[in-house]
């Protein structure tokens, strides 16, 4: 245990057998099955989770219920209080959190500490939200009378999410519904149910210091299962959920068809576009942190270079010559860069989207493949890959959650962001350029159709304080900062008659 992942599993409170499904402290047995969570690291067992069923679902709901009504009166300033020590808790845990986030999902060390580091933002910013919660006033068309618009909380929300970032965008969530006085009940990945466990340990303590009844933050571990438990319930009126679009399909209809609402957050097929007046250096990074960190298994991750024809041999020569650099390994040792994939499905669809792409016609500018031997046991390390490619090829067109890169090449302007744009999904796109027609035209109402557009930034590695999403297949949900809170209230206008008499609206004239 080099890494001591051991110590870091009992800070957190992680046996080697768990429950599943939990109201906050109180867990409670199923009988189910266990899911058994592995490291893509080095391929051994972490621990197990009991699965929850109908009848825990039940009961999770019934009390998250009772809890709303309690949570809903408590000040939204004081449920900030609470959020602000949730924020402290996950300091202190920091590093164990981290750890945990990058052994049980393959990504590296620092980017477990930037995620659990995404938490404590997020609570910090949830904090001032609890005192921000604006509506408007309007000025009434009648004598006598008092327009305003004011926020309440919507009741439960439920909270489904990916696997790739196990931790984080609970905490997007959850951070703003309980400021807003919703209660959460969240159902992580089944790929990464250890590390939703050890957030639910560390909330649910923070509320029970306080006095606050069970209900409040709600944990369930199980599959799609679950998942459509979620969505088909009335009792949930919005469902966020965070993962691919043929997911993100289906619980939209779900949620859609009993007219609730839905938050959804899917997959991405970002592009950068390097013209030929880039910084060449900073066009490099940005390409390569974008395409193999996390191992190509971000939302944001780049998947397409859009590259101007004068500058395209110099960007592919450059960036085969950095993959020739790049260190794979356990991803808890930091001199690695990149780590594993998720699982074994996950090499299969890497190695599935490298047959496709050749079979289309796309040549290899560095070749991708699985690594065996010492050190690659857990058979998850693969070669980050770049393909020269066409963008109207039915895999490009297609979210390969692997760290394969597609290199295009345009002549204009308008090419390149009809390139970018030319694909159903809308999450992140960027534009590296140190001319400013160029960028402005890029973030014009003719540019990029995407939630995030960038200049001289790659395509991930978003901050909480903007809203965070996408447009088209990505789902059109905003997370995080901004007014994303809004989408976890309902706005009610109010209208008070002061005068006596009963104006009505439009002049509309009613005497008898
Ligand atoms: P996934 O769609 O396989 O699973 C995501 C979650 O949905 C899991 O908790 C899963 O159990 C649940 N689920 C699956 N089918 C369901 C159904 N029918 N009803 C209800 N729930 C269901 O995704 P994944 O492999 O875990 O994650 C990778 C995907 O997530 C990528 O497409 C990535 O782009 C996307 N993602 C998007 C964002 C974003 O903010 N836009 C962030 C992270 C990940």
């Amino acid at each position: 245990d080099q890494f001591g992942i051991k110590k870091s599993l009992e800070i957190l409170g992680i046996k080697a057998e768990n429950l599943g499904s939990s109201t906050g402290n109180t867990w409670i047995e199923t009988k189910e099955e266990s899911i058994a969570s592995y490291s893509p690291a080095d391929g051994s067992l972490i621990a197990k989770v009991q699965v929850g069923n109908q009848e825990s679902y039940e009961a999770i709901i019934s009390q998250a219920s009772i809890a709303f009504e309690k949570w809903r009166s408590v000040p939204a300033p004081q449920r900030g209080e609470i959020v602000r020590e949730i924020g402290n808790a996950l300091r202190e845990v920091k590093s164990d959190l981290g750890k945990l986030v990058s052994y049980e999902m393959g990504k590296s060390y620092q980017e477990g500490l930037g995620e659990v580091q995404e938490m404590i933002d997020i609570c910090d910013f949830a904090v001032g939200l609890s005192r921000q919660l604006y509506g408007l006033t309007m000025h009434s068309e009648r004598p006598g009378h008092r327009m305003y618009e004011q926020w309440h909380p919507l009741g439960i929300v439920g909270i489904i999410s990916a696997f790739n970032f196990p931790v984080a965008v609970w905490s997007w969530n959850a951070a703003l519904a309980w400021v807003c006085g919703d209660v959460c009940l969240w159902k992580p990945s089944e790929k990464a149910p250890l590390s939703g466990i050890a957030c639910q340990k560390i909330a649910a303590k923070v509320f029970e210091k306080h006095g606050m009844p069970e209900g409040i933050c709600s944990l369930i571990i199980g599959d799609y299962k679950v998942g459509e438990l979620m969505s088909h319930d009335s009792r949930i009126p919005l469902v966020s959920a965070t993962g691919s679009t043929r997911m993100g399909k289906l619980v939209g209809q779900a949620v859609g068809g009993r007219l609730g609402r839905s938050l959804l957050e899917l997959g991405g097929n970002n592009a950068i576009i390097i013209t030929e007046n880039a910084d060449m250096d900073m066009a490099i990074r940005g390409a390569l942190f974008g395409a193999v960190g996390t191992a190509g298994q971000r939302c944001t991750s780049t998947r397409r270079l859009i590259i101007h024809s004068k500058v395209y041999e110099e960007v592919k020569t450059r960036l085969a010559n950095a993959y020739s650099k790049l260190v794979i390994g356990n991803p808890l040792d930091e001199k690695n860069h990149v780590g594993p994939v998720i699982d074994q499905d996950a090499v299969i669809m890497y190695l599935e989207a490298i047959s496709k792409v050749k079979s289309s016609g796309g040549k290899a500018v560095v070749e991708g493949g699985v690594l065996e031997g010492e050190g690659f046991e857990s058979g998850c390390y693969v070669k980050p890959a770049i393909y020269e490619a066409e963008n109207h090829f039915e895999i490009v067109q297609h979210e390969t959650f692997a760290p394969i890169l597609y290199l295009l090449k345009y002549n204009t302007i308008e090419e390149a962001i009809a390139i970018q744009n030319g694909v159903p999904q809308g999450l992140s796109s960027a534009i590296m350029t140190l001319n400013m027609r160029e960028a402005e035209a890029f973030l014009s109402v003719a540019g990029s159709d995407c939630g995030i557009a960038n200049v001289n930034i790659g395509t991930s590695g978003a901050e909480i304080g903007g809203a965070f999403g996408g447009e088209k297949e990505t789902g059109g949900g905003r997370e995080s900062g901004s007014d994303a809170w809004k989408a976890y209230m309902r706005r009610q206008t109010n209208t008070i008659n002061y005068s006596s008499n009963l104006p009505l609206a439009q002049g509309i004239k009613f005497d008898i």
